[in-house]
């Protein structure tokens, strides 16, 4: 497995890491979030998810950062954050694209869900993409056929009940063993995992497993978990091996809550804005 480099875990990405001077937004990465609803809908109330994941990787560097929402009728454009780009699902480019699938989007994500997990070039997994797969051993498979091709990188990031559903067992058992339950998830669908929580806990099949040190309690909010999301997509797109990636995508999220102003609430929209650049 690979030798640890605890400069890098420790400081993974100094803020004044300077950008090539002739780079250019295609340097960076194209991010597509698959989720949410229309801005105009009401339907599952998970409308904002896709919003925040969207915001916080357009926030952490990503070159450019699409939006495909599960329920087009809303509007083309999120106003508070123009740069994201609107897009129907059937235009995204999924084998040039590092998507983000399953903050929001509730069962229509899982209608995507085969051509996702088939041609995604990288891919992160959240919540109700994570919900599907543990309901449908197609999925399942098809999730496990993505680690014997070598263009292709996943990084799954459950919560402890997503993590139990994936697992068929129950919260309490994953918490009283989150390593393991970390490790076999890993395993079980040979991709990187980060298992959130209070201490974090990250495993990849050959890696060394790590928990992570930063974090606090101001996180537990919602929305916090689609901001890691679209910060995993950002830091993937960039180019950085898949578990560099989410292990350093997890360090970096937990630092701002630990470096968060006392007097300012700590909202995930506030979160996701207030990201630096992961490279
Ligand atoms: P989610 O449950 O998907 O909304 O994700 C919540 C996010 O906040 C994850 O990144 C968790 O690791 C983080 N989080 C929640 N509660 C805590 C806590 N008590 N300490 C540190 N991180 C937390
Ligand atoms: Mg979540």
């Amino acid at each position: 497995s690979a030798p640890e480099t605890p400069d890098a875990w420790l400081n993974p990405h100094p803020v004044t890491s300077i950008r090539p001077h002739a780079s250019h937004k295609g340097s960076y990465g194209d991010v597509a979030v698959i989720g949410g609803e229309g801005l105009g809908q009401r339907g599952m109330g998970m409308g904002g998810a896709a919003l925040l994941a969207a915001r916080a990787a357009l926030h952490s560097g990503a070159g450019r950062v699409l939006l495909c929402l599960c329920d087009e009728t809303g509007p083309g454009i999120d106003i508070v954050q123009p740069e994201l780009m609107l897009r129907h699902f059937a235009a995204l480019h999924l084998e040039q694209l590092t998507v983000v699938a399953g903050c929001g989007g509730g069962e229509a994500i899982r209608a995507m869900l085969p051509q996702v997990l088939a041609d995604a070039a990288r891919l992160v997994l959240d919540a109700d993409a994570l919900n599907a797969i543990a309901c449908d051993a197609q999925l399942q498979q098809a999730l496990q056929a993505r680690q014997h091709r070598p263009h292709q990188h996943t990084a799954l990031t459950p919560h402890p009940l997503e993590a139990a559903r994936l697992l068929g067992a129950s919260v309490e058992q994953v918490q009283a063993q989150r390593l393991e339950a970390a490790l076999q998830l890993a395993q079980r669908f040979g991709c990187v995992v980060v298992l959130k929580g209070s201490g974090s806990v990250m495993a990849a099949p050959g890696q060394i497993p790590r928990i992570n040190p930063t974090g606090n309690a101001r996180l537990a909010s919602a929305g916090t978990g689609d901001v890691l999301a679209g910060m995993v997509g950002a830091a993937l797109a960039s180019g950085i091996d898949t578990y560099t990636a989410a292990c350093n995508a997890v360090f970096t999220h937990g630092e701002a809550a630990d470096q968060w102003p006392h007097d300012l609430p700590l909202t995930a929209n506030a979160l996701a804005c207030r990201l630096l650049p992961l490279a």
